[in-house]
């Protein structure tokens, strides 16, 4: 299993979770994981049983040994911990899902579901488009303002820098926030990439609780 891990989250010896490589598949144990049917919208799902829990972005959970699985190829991945309620999420923001804020929105779900404080929360966003690669057209630069990069021929759009703002903004520290900085377009040896490839592949980024 080659599943990237970020720095920040690993020092919780409670918590486990991992950003799948293109060689891991479906890494989560499947009779202990959760999963939603991914609408690129803003649906923040509370889960505590494994299985499909219909349409939706984001997984929350204060469930021990329940993997919360996503999947992406170039989208961005993102994890959330709160090591004072025990709680964590997954998120899937593709520029759709960013565009609506879901990020911001899942910090208020666990605030709503579990109490959570967001200045005590730690993120980490695994591997996706960087900003080197995702090249947009200008109804799609227009929805990011403080986000587009236009020293290119073409606006480029910075995922990574709008989720990172929306956590920050929704009161999560920024040191906190852990980003791996790996682009999926960039790296075909060990990445999907739907914008590269124009295939199925996806990865799966999971986060759990054990016991
Ligand atoms: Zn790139």
């Amino acid at each position: 299993m080659s599943a990237l891990r970020s720095q920040l989250l690993s020092e919780f010896d409670w918590v486990g979770h991992g950003f799948g490589t293109r060689d891991d598949g479906y890494w989560t144990p499947q009779a202990r994981t959760a999963a939603l049917h991914q609408v690129h919208g803003a649906g923040v799902v509370r889960v505590d049983a494994p299985g499909h829990h219909g349409d939706g972005d984001a997984l929350i959970a204060q469930a021990v040994n329940l993997w919360l699985e996503i999947r992406t190829a170039d989208c961005v991945p993102l994890l959330l911990v709160d090591p004072v309620r025990r709680a964590v999420a997954a998120v899937h923001a593709g520029w759709r899902g960013t565009a609506t804020w879901i990020a911001g929105l899942t910090v208020d779900a666990m605030r709503r579901e579990f109490h959570s404080e967001p200045g005590e929360l730690y993120a980490a966003i695994g591997p996706c488009i960087g900003s080197c690669c995702f090249e947009v057209g200008d109804e799609v630069a227009a929805q990011f303002p403080g986000y587009t990069i236009n020293n290119y021929t073409r606006p480029h759009v910075d995922l990574v820098s709008a989720n990172v703002s929306q956590l920050t903004a929704a009161g999560v520290r920024s040191e906190r926030i852990d980003s791996l900085g790996l682009c999926t377009v960039c790296e075909p040896a060990r990445f999907h990439s739907f914008r590269r490839d124009r295939g199925d592949g996806r990865m799966v980024a999971a986060v759990a609780i054990h016991c």
